[in-house]
């Protein structure tokens, strides 16, 4: 198992569910992390427990990974050693309702696309290099289940998980003959405040999606991620598909 012990680790979407199960997870083991997402206050708080529980090495960046020259200035602009990133993990991601295509708002398909697809992107564009430069690194893409199976009016967002699907791949072409790793870990349903996003902030709605099974908790997301990048450097998990043993 490869030790994590003052690798530097950055997370988008740190400020809540699967990206803030993965800090904790990574703090646990000793890296050093680099928290990332909109909402600043909650990777204050976050910070501010794992930095008591574990004693973890933490730079925040309040960053909103849809807007190019942000993403560009903040990875650009990091201090030393923050800048020599080992582990990137895109995670920060989302879903707009549930609408059938002929009747979906543009602002939904915009959001999903730019968060999904282009923010993964532009992360990924501005860390890899550095990664192929110090001859170390792995990328890890938070996909979904939705990659492979559609459901109805899921249609953007399915899109956008099969893009993440089909760029992690891309990406593992790109870089072969690098050291650098790729994975895309693809999990089903999952407990956490995505169901609520998706459906703009109705509790009701999004309790109903967990009604009936057992989800994932993000913890058990997070653990497949940490097998992931503990693996010896010769290995390199590409794809996992982790679901609810309910789930079909
Ligand atoms: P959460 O809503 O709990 O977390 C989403 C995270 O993404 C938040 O930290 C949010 O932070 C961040 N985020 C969203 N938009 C942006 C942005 N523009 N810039 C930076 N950060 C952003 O949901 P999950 O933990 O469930 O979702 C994490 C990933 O897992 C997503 O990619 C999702 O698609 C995927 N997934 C989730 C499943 C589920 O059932 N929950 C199933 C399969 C995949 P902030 O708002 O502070 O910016």
């Amino acid at each position: 198992m490869l030790s994590l012990q003052n690798q530097i680790v950055l997370i988008t979407g740190a400020s809540s569910g699967i990206g803030a199960s993965c800090a904790k997870i990574f703090a646990q083991a000793g890296a050093k992390l680099i928290l990332a997402a909109r909402r600043f206050e909650r990777l204050e708080e976050l910070a501010d427990r794992l930095g008591k529980e574990f004693s973890a090495s933490i730079h925040l960046l309040q960053l909103d990974v849809c807007d190019r020259t942000q993403v560009e200035s903040s990875l650009q602009s990091l201090p030393e050693p923050w800048s020599n990133i080992d582990i990137l993990i895109n995670n920060a991601g989302l879903s707009r309702g549930l609408n059938k295509l002929q009747e979906g708002s543009f602002q939904d398909w915009e959001e999903m696309i730019d968060t999904n697809i282009k923010g993964l992107l532009y992360v990924t564009r501005y860390v890899v290099p550095g990664m192929i430069d110090r001859g170390k690194g792995h990328v890890v893409n938070i996909g979904s289940i939705a990659a492979y199976q559609t459901y109805p009016g899921g249609n953007v967002y399915c899109g956008s998980k099969a893009a993440v699907r089909a760029i992690s791949e891309g990406l593992k072409q790109d870089l072969l003959g690098t050291p650098v790793r790729v994975t895309c870990v693809d999990p089903g349903l999952v407990e956490t405040e995505f169901s609520e996003v998706r459906f703009h902030g109705d509790t009701e709605r999004a309790k109903k999606v967990y009604q009936g099974l057992t989800p994932l908790t993000p913890d058990d997301v997070a653990d497949v991620v940490f097998f992931c990048a503990t693996r010896p450097s010769h290995v390199n998990i590409s794809q996992v598909l982790l679901v609810p043993t309910d789930q079909a």
